[in-house]
């Protein structure tokens, strides 16, 4: 059966966590909301897409779910699912990265030496640096050094690159055509740049309604991506459950912003010592589709 019901566990829907991002605090406040669009089609296929030469030499980075981890979620209606968090009892946790103002050269340096599995929502605006990005992030180095170049890196490195609109509006503000175009023309600048077309969508400020969806179906969309914890200056994990701990199949959300090779290492190294591994999400987004 191709159905795909998802529903994040109710602690993701009380994000109220300020983020100091290059989003504004709207989009945390926002997200985590409970996903149950259903759609169907497969998640995710960009692990096989996105993936570069050093992905592909090495196979993709991160854990891949094992034989029976990931619940079989049942899909049903014709919308992408949206996603909160991974239905697996296993301490592993997903990476995600928002937007492309900072693009700091170290950061593509450790997510290739150290095998990194992480997943880009890329936003045009950002990537190309037109704008002022959020000064909350603190003044950049890097905003928009490498433009996609810097992207061509990241895929190389195995990193999927995934849609994030191109201009960053709140969608629910806009019509389904105008939502389309945000969405549609993000993925043909994305598969001219860097050559695959995303499968994955995640709306700015995680901002969303029936109208996103459709047009993200109607932009080959599988899924639509929130997220359980954002990452903040420093590698401080902002959870959104009162116990404040990393729960396994957590989304976390971090951002192109400055210091961001810093901050990450801190992450990963805060992450690791928890005893949680680091999960491929496409691998996993395949497996909780059950006629794969
Ligand atoms: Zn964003």
């Amino acid at each position: 059966m191709r159905a795909l019901k998802i529903m994040p566990r109710p602690a993701a829907a009380a994000c109220v966590l300020a983020l100091v991002a290059a989003c504004t605090p709207a989009e945390t406040a926002s997200a985590g909301r409970p996903g149950i669009a259903s759609s169907p089609g497969s998640p995710s296929t960009s692990a096989s897409t996105s993936t570069g030469p050093e992905a592909t030499r090495h196979g993709p980075p991160g854990e891949r779910p094992r034989t029976g981890e990931v619940r079989p979620v049942e899909r049903a209606g014709g919308l992408p699912p949206v996603i909160s968090s991974i239905p697996t009892r296993r301490k592993v946790v997903f990476l995600t990265i928002d937007d492309g103002w900072e693009q700091d050269p170290g950061f593509v340096e450790q997510v290739r030496d150290r095998r990194i599995p992480i997943t880009a929502f890329a936003m045009r605006d950002a990537v190309e640096a037109k704008g002022t990005p959020d000064p909350a992030g603190g003044p950049g180095k890097y905003i928009g050094a490498g433009k996609w170049g810097y992207f061509r890196q990241l895929r190389n490195a195995g990193v999927a690159v995934e849609n994030h609109t191109l201009t960053h509006p709140d969608l629910r503000l806009l019509s389904q055509d105008a939502q389309r175009r945000e969405i549609c023309g993000s993925s043909q600048v994305i598969r001219k740049e860097l050559g695959a077309r995303p499968t994955l969508f995640r709306p700015p400020f995680g901002n969303y309604d029936t109208d996103t969806l459709r047009a993200a179906r109607s932009c080959g969309i599988d899924a639509v991506l929130l997220w359980t914890a954002t990452v903040q200056p420093g590698g401080k994990i902002a959870y959104q459950v009162p116990d404040k701990r990393l729960r396994p199949g957590d989304i976390l959300l971090l951002h192109f912003r400055p210091h961001l090779a810093r901050d990450f290492r801190i992450l990963v190294n805060k992450i690791k010592r928890r005893g949680f591994e680091l999960g491929n999400l496409q691998a996993y987004l395949a497996a909780m589709a059950v006629d794969r």
